[in-house]
């Protein structure tokens, strides 16, 4: 089998493959693309299922390396939706050219590191072989979708969909009887539409989740012509914020305790209002304090029991756990569409959903008819995607291997045992915790800036230490223990993926934190990595 010779293999043609590329192709590298989809955006090209909408506000979710490209861009509405921001990420694929660099509909299947050559050999399913220096993995955090493993879920005879995976053809609802399982961000999105046009919809829930009006709307002209007037003041000032987006969102630091009670509703009435997932960014101290915490998350159950009618549904709707802990969500006429007659909410946390039968799924004795399910159930965050590619380091050690505790890495962006290897917003990074594009580019130019250091200094590779890696795992685990994050069963955990290891993937000490601590590992030399010649 004929190798093709290239400088860099990128996994995944999403915002931060396409990034990747672009930037390696500015420095004279030469790069090869592989993406499984046919065509660029990675999540939004899988997520298309109704409402699906980002949930950063579309002047602040879009990549800020170009200039031009971010005066060009018109947004069309304060929450860019989905059909938007694919049609954003194929006009930066045209814009820079990137098209003929990436092989669309084409699978990782192994990266193999070879101690000799000091190189990867990268196969994909189209039976071919590649010679890589680097690999990059931009394989997203939210693309391997987790489908759980209901007895008899293939019997099914009717239409079933997973939410990410979601088909490219309209999905008809009209005068259908449907079952939606899941009650996460993407259920929350698509619950009010498909109640709109379908018969019957009955959602399964298991755990209630914590949700923000988002007050969508079109994107105020005289607002979008403000942030374009100094667009890079405002992309530093929110780089300067704990998730890289919300600076011109009010925002309080104090206690929730050095303020009595009606100033409380005020303010939070305030960030309801406003909208979206700064509501979370009322006081300072309800990340950590589950005294403060528990004050914010009875606001919102409050919300939800004037909002809906009947109040068992209210109460069913009303979530038990720690706000924050799970991702808040954010969404347009959610808890209203309870009110709807067409639809009924089942509660499955006691008892868990029996099987899936040819005719619909059973649930506590009772047989569900329907015509249509609906797996809203998630994904296998972070680490799937990697995972599922056959990747081994030095002395054949797997990633698979390597990770069977849970993921270990320094800085997020490389692991010990596997040199020229890097992961773009891996575990052990802000990532999901974060305004993705942002994070996104962050990690991209410090890969790329490594990548050209290497080259200018006549160096082959670089490696994290496993000293270096042990110290950020513990600094990971340590700032986690120090909120709480770890609290409920979240996908963060990996608590969503029968048998995933429980560990806290995400750096949680903030955005500016760890730009910062980047930065300096490369100013002193790549601090806790080993560069060989
Ligand atoms: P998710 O938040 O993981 O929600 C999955 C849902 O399925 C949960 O309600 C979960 O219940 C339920 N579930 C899983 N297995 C089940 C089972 N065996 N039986 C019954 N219920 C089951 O997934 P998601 O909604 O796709 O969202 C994932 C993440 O993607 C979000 O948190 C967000 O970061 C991102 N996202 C963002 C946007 C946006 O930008 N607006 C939109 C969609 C998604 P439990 O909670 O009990 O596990």
């Amino acid at each position: 089998m004929s190798e093709q010779r290239v400088d860099a293999v990128i996994v995944g043609a999403g915002f931060a493959g396409m990034y990747a590329l672009h930037r390696l192709l500015k420095e004279n590298f030469q790069p090869i693309v592989f993406e499984i989809g046919d065509n660029v955006g990675g999540t939004w090209y899988w997520n298309r299922y109704p409402g699906a909408r980002c949930d950063v506000q579309s002047m602040e979710y879009s990549y800020t390396f170009d200039d031009t490209l971010q005066q060009d861009w018109n947004w069309s509405e304060k929450y860019a939706p989905q059909t938007e921001i694919l049609r954003y990420a194929n006009h930066v694929a045209d814009r820079f050219n990137l098209r003929p660099h990436i092989n669309f509909g084409t699978r990782v299947l192994s990266a193999h590191y070879q101690e000799d050559d000091q190189e990867w050999l990268v196969s994909t399913d189209d039976n071919k072989v590649y010679r890589a220096k680097f690999c990059i993995m931009g394989t997203g955090c939210l693309s391997s979708t987790n489908l759980p493993k209901f007895k008899g879920i293939d019997l099914f005879s009717g239409e079933s969909f997973h939410t990410g995976d979601w088909p490219h053809s309209p999905v008809d609802f009209s005068s259908k009887r449907i079952g939606i399982i899941g009650t996460g961000s993407s259920a929350i999105q698509s619950i009010p539409l498909i109640a709109e046009s379908c018969e019957q919809l009955t959602v399964f829930q298991r755990t209630a989740n914590f949700s923000i009006p988002a007050h969508n709307r079109p994107l105020d002209k005289q607002y979008a012509a403000s942030i374009k007037e100094s667009y890079p003041t405002f992309r530093a000032e929110n780089r300067q914020m704990f998730a890289a987006f919300g600076s011109h969102q009010s925002r309080w630091d104090d206690s929730i305790f050095d303020v009595d009670d009606d100033t409380r509703q005020v303010r939070f009435e305030t960030k309801w209002q406003e909208g979206g997932l700064g509501f979370t960014s009322a006081f300072g101290d309800t990340g950590a304090s589950k005294q403060a915490n528990d004050i914010a998350a009875e606001f919102v159950r409050n919300k939800i029991r004037t909002i809906v009618n009947d109040s068992e549904v209210a109460e069913l709707l009303c979530p038990d756990q720690v706000l924050g802990c799970k991702r808040v969500c954010v969404d347009s006429h959610y808890f209203e569409t309870y009110n709807r007659p067409n639809v009924q909410l089942v509660n499955v946390k006691e008892h868990p959903i029996e099987e899936i039968t040819a005719e619909g799924l059973i649930h506590k004795d009772q047989h569900y008819q329907f015509d249509m399910i609906i797996y809203a159930t998630g994904f296998d965050a972070m680490t799937g995607s990697l995972l599922k590619i056959d990747i081994a380091g030095k002395d054949g050690i797997s990633l698979q291997e390597k990770w069977q505790a849970g993921p270990r890495t320094y800085l997020g962006l490389c692991t010990y045992g596997f040199p020229n290897f890097f992961t773009v917003s891996g575990p052990g990074s802000p990532s999901v915790l974060s305004n993705m594009i942002i994070t996104i580019e962050q990690h991209v130019n410090w890969i790329i800036d490594c990548m050209t250091h290497l080259r200018d200094n006549n160096l082959s590779t670089i490696e994290a230490l496993e000293e270096a890696e042990n110290d950020w795992v513990m600094q990971t685990n340590e700032i986690a223990k120090g909120t709480l994050f770890p609290t409920c069963n979240s996908w963060y955990l990996g608590a969503n993926v029968p048998g995933k290891p429980r560990i806290f993937m995400p750096f949680a000490g903030g955005f500016p934190a760890y730009a910062q601590i980047c930065a300096e590992v490369a100013e002193q030399h790549y601090r806790g990595f080993e560069l060989s010649a």
